[in-house]
């Protein structure tokens, strides 16, 4: 017998129970499918169990330069690794439980299992609840997986993806940390604090290759302080593994041994190929393939998060859940611009951006002035010990416009969401006043800076 439902969610990380909720709130019936943990990659194994580490190695990074903030503290201040493996555990087992029961308190019906669409309008879960679903509508969010690459293929032991990376047994001696993006910056931070040494490779010209030039340049300096080697312009091509560890090969013939490889060269969509199939799906590569609206190449069938392979960020894979979730239930909706979700590292230091890059400004051929301000003249910031790096927010030239910021520095990622509303805001400066001392005016600095207007930037050529 099945059981009939308005919408079935496939997945229930943040852009299916995202889906989920939002379908139930706009008064549909839903139903959420999902095979392993409720949360998804992101609760599970990705941002907020990474957020944990980083938290502990930060208070441990602070408690370790107590004495420049005038504190004497007797004997040796250590990471105990198993503990802030439990606290992180900790954490994630709480937030499960409590996406669990919001997800219920919505009214929706879970079922733990893998979800497969038979036809339009038909989902089989198979696994510890097993059922067949009708519905009218199906939105799939089935996420993504690390890039697994053929030359150095994970074994889960010595040539690890960040899922390992976060549960380690204990810390290894060394580590070689394929990829300088996102991952590679937020781990090498992670294992570098507890004392492990580091060594990023990243096969384009500067970390965090998304981002501007400065911003790889700072970070890499940075870096060097934490005790991380960062090798750029190094591709890897290929890992070698004996019972002591790694020996990571470099095109350019260097080896380096390390006990662990951590290969974070990106993460690719996931839909099962039976409902990809069943479906006859559009798809881009390894993505599904939608359209503003979110919805599939077949009707009544949406897809939203890593699933389509646009951001793979959980705040992207919300925006896009209630964009699929407002056309299921009726209300037309679509997304906006993708450059408005907003970038954030959690590495040390921080970096964050949103909407267009002076690289992206440059392809564009839009003329814009660079509006900059360090985090070394920012009174509560140097008060914090934080005074490390800048921001830089630019001005459209043509209209006077913003039209992105970029950051570097301490807590910029709560920051970038002051640095979003100044995109495309029509407030004057003028107006606008930001609470003193507060790390928030290095933003109003630069904001001034792009006009010329910043009272403690020196004057510079534009
Ligand atoms: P990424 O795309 O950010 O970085 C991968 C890097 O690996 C690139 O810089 C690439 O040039 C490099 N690379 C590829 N092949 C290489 C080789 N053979 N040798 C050396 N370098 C090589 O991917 P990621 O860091 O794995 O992260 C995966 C996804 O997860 C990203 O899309 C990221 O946005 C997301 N994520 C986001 C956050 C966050 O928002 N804070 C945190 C973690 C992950």
């Amino acid at each position: 017998m099945s059981e009939t439902f308005d919408v079935v969610v496939i997945g229930g990380g943040p852009g299916g129970y995202a889906s989920a909720i939002r379908c139930a709130q706009k008064g549909a019936s839903v139903a959420l499918v999902e095979k392993k943990a409720m949360g998804g990659t992101c609760l599970n194994v990705g941002c907020i169990p990474s957020k944990a580490l980083l938290a502990s190695v930060h208070f441990l990074t602070q408690a370790k330069h107590a004495n420049l903030m005038g504190l004497d503290i007797q004997g040796e201040v250590n990471p105990n690794w198993p503990k802030m493996i439990a606290r992180k555990e900790a954490i994630v087992a709480g937030f499960t439980k409590g996406v669990t029961g919001l997800i219920q308190s919505n009214g929706i019906k879970i079922y733990n299992g893998a979800g497969v669409v038979a036809a339009p309008g038909k989902v089989s879960v198979s696994g510890q609840d097993s059922a067949q679903l009708e519905c009218k509508t199906i939105i799939l969010a089935t996420g993504s997986e690390p890039i697994n690459i053929p030359a150095f293929p994970f074994d889960y032991k010595t040539i690890i993806s960040s899922t390992e990376a976060l549960s380690l047994p204990q810390i290894p001696d060394s580590m070689v940390i394929i990829g300088g993006g996102v991952i590679g910056c937020e781990m090498a931070c992670i294992y570098a604090a507890v004392g492990c040494k580091v060594t990023i490779v990243e096969a384009l010209s500067q970390l965090l290759p998304n981002e501007d030039a400065w911003v790889g340049s700072l970070l890499m300096k940075e870096f060097k302080k934490l005790g991380i080697n960062s090798m750029v312009n190094c591709k890897v091509t290929a890992v070698q593994t004996a019972s002591d560890g790694a020996t990571v090969q470099l095109e350019d013939g260097q080896s380096i041994p390390a006990e662990k490889a951590l290969v974070a060269v990106g993460r690719r969509a996931c839909c099962d190929k039976e409902t990809v199939e069943n479906l006859g799906l559009k798809m881009n590569g390894p993505a599904i393939a939608v359209d503003k609206q979110m919805q599939t190449s077949v009707p009544d069938v949406y897809a939203v998060g890593d699933a389509v392979g646009t951001t793979y960020l959980a705040h992207g894979a919300f925006q896009e859940a209630e964009v699929a979730s407002d056309n299921a239930t009726g209300h037309p909706a679509q997304m906006g611009d993708y450059n408005l979700i907003p970038r954030a590292v959690y590495s040390f230091p921080e970096v964050a951006s949103v909407g267009l890059n002076e690289r992206k400004c440059a392809e564009q051929g839009l003329e814009v002035v660079v509006g900059k301000a360090p985090f070394r003249s920012n009174g509560r910031s140097v008060a914090h010990n934080e005074g490390v790096g800048e921001i830089r927010v630019l001005r459209n030239k043509t209209d006077d416009k913003i039209l992105g910021v970029t950051m570097v520095g301490a807590s910029v990622t709560e920051l970038v969401a002051a640095g979003r509303a100044l995109i495309g805001s029509t407030e004057k400066i003028e107006e606008v006043c930001f609470a003193h001392p507060t790390v928030s005016e290095v933003l109003k600095e630069a904001w001034e800076d792009a006009f010329g207007l910043s009272l403690h930037v020196p004057p510079t050529k534009k």
